[in-house]
């Protein structure tokens, strides 16, 4: 018998640990919460949420091809090389199966579960899935990671020109397996049983049939991808794909979206226009982040990339913190992006940006705060690009923005909300201003009365403060 045990990775179709299992043999699936460890993570309740409404829905999809899921809650990650090995021997495992996880955490949990189902005669196969490359492939002429995302998209390419990554073809239905207290019983459904749980209107936004998030990805590349070059900066146009919390759980796979992104090539790599490329290149973003989580574990613990900037007098502001946690700054594109991902878990990219350089320059507020915000909040949080994201824009990473090359928000706002829809929508307070003024309404006009705060910090001499501050560290 076969135990697959689903983490990042709730879905079926293309799932490469659920495929070879199913080639071994006649499986049962598993899958672990650990509210504990979850909050160690700083996960947001919006995204375990969502993780467990997928988690239902997975267990409905999985019954169609007569494979059980058991869902098992234990207090922390370290309690489970024990159980796992405990559940293995009650239902005569042969092997266990799963996807690689990069964090340090998720390696160092997964080497004690190996340790102690080899001891004790049970396989423990572990493949690489959420990359698009297996780990420690994509090197440079010495050998060595990539640090440069220029260079590491080129080796990429170079890969992608031999060959596409395929997706695993789809498995059958296996035969019914007898009955078995394990999976027969709801009481043994745990944190999924009860639906009425879920409660978070926001996280309903997001669908969790799997059909339903291949058709998103279907549509996305049918009718918007050969737009996105140019309008995916711009938030208050839909026109990314919004598929970072499905790739993130795992309902979406990397080679799914590769594959869809050159179906009308017939599955070649041939790039046909700009949005096609720039896509692309968002992916290899995502994968580089998590490569390099991989091969740098100071990441995972809450190190900056570059040695140099860990002695940033970062600034202990409790109060300015706090007025951008809550979107209260004075700066309305800043407080825009911080109410979407309040009200709805997400947040547009080109935010992401500009609220991520408000803080760590402007504010001089250590990005580790920010990270950690971000991370409690967003249905996508992850790891790798959460980190790689707040690392860029913080100048603490590998190949970070250049530490005096600061947005001015202002500025942003004008380029990438030039009507103000984006704040109208989120910042309620200014909606009736006009287009010119919205994006700082007491910069001509200091007596107009808004219940609206006034901008926390000046731009310009933050700024100063901001490239001092890193010059000198
Ligand atoms: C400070 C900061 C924090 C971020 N935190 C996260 C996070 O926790 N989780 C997360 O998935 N993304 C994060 N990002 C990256 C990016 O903002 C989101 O992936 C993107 O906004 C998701 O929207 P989308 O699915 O419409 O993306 P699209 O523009 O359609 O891009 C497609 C996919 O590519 C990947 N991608 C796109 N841009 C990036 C990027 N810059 N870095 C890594 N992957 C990328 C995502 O998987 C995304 O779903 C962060 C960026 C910044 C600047």
């Amino acid at each position: 018998m076969q135990l697959i045990w689903f983490r990042q990775d709730l879905r079926i179709h293309d799932h490469t640990a659920l495929w070879q299992a199913t080639q071994a043999g006649p499986c049962i699936a598993l899958a672990i919460r650990s509210p504990a460890q979850s909050a160690l993570h700083q996960d947001a309740q919006i995204k375990n949420e969502f993780y467990l409404r997928r988690l239902q829905q997975l267990k409905l999809e999985l019954q169609s091809y007569n494979i059980p899921l058991i869902v098992q809650e234990v207090p922390l990650w370290k309690d489970i090389p024990a159980i796992l090995l405990q559940l293995a021997q009650q239902l005569n495992i042969d092997a266990l199966h799963a996807n690689i996880e990069v964090g340090v955490n998720e390696l160092s949990r997964d080497l004690h579960v190996q340790t102690l189902l080899e001891k004790n005669g049970i396989v423990f196969n572990l493949y690489h899935d959420r990359t698009l490359f297996p780990l420690v492939t994509i090197r440079n002429q010495s050998g060595q990671p990539y640090q440069v995302f220029s260079a590491f998209k080129k080796k990429c390419y170079e890969h992608l020109s031999l060959s596409l990554p395929q997706c695993y073809p789809p498995i059958q239905a296996q035969a019914p397996l007898p009955p078995h207290d394990l999976w027969d019983s709801a009481s043994v459904d745990g944190p999924i049983a009860d639906s009425s749980l879920f409660a978070d209107a926001a996280s309903l936004a997001w669908s969790v049939n799997e059909a339903e998030v291949l058709g998103l990805l279907d549509d996305f590349i049918e009718h918007q991808v050969q737009y996105y070059h140019q309008e995916r900066d711009f938030p208050a146009l839909d026109s990314t794909s919004r598929l970072s919390p499905y790739l993130n759980i795992g309902m979406l796979s990397i080679r799914q979206s590769l594959q869809a992104l050159f179906r009308a090539q017939q599955g070649h790599f041939h790039i046909e226009h700009p949005g096609q490329q720039t896509w692309l290149d968002e992916l290899l973003w995502r994968e580089f982040y998590l490569h390099t989580l991989f091969d740098f574990p100071k990441l995972s613990k809450h190190a900056p990339f570059k040695d140099s900037t860990r002695n940033i007098p970062w600034r202990d502001a409790p109060e300015d913190l706090a007025a951008w946690q809550q979107g209260e700054t004075g700066i309305p594109i800043v407080d825009a992006g911080m109410r979407q991902m309040l009200a709805t878990g997400w947040m547009h990219n080109r935010v992401r940006m500009i609220t991520a350089m408000f803080l760590s320059k402007n504010l001089l507020i250590d990005w580790r705060l920010g990270e950690a915000w971000f991370m409690q909040h967003l249905i996508d949080g992850d790891l790798a690009a959460n980190n790689g994201g707040w690392q860029w824009c913080a100048s603490t990473g590998m190949d970070a923005v250049p530490y005096f090359r600061i947005f001015n928000p202002i500025s942003q706002s004008q380029k990438f909300d030039h009507d103000g829809n984006y704040i109208r929508q989120w910042v309620p307070e200014l909606a009736h201003l006009d287009a010119k003024t919205i994006h700082e309404p007491y910069a001509k006009n200091p007596d107009l009365r808004l219940d609206y705060p006034k901008p926390i910090v000046d731009l310009k001499s933050s700024r100063v403060r901001a490239i001092e501050a890193f010059k000198n560290s």
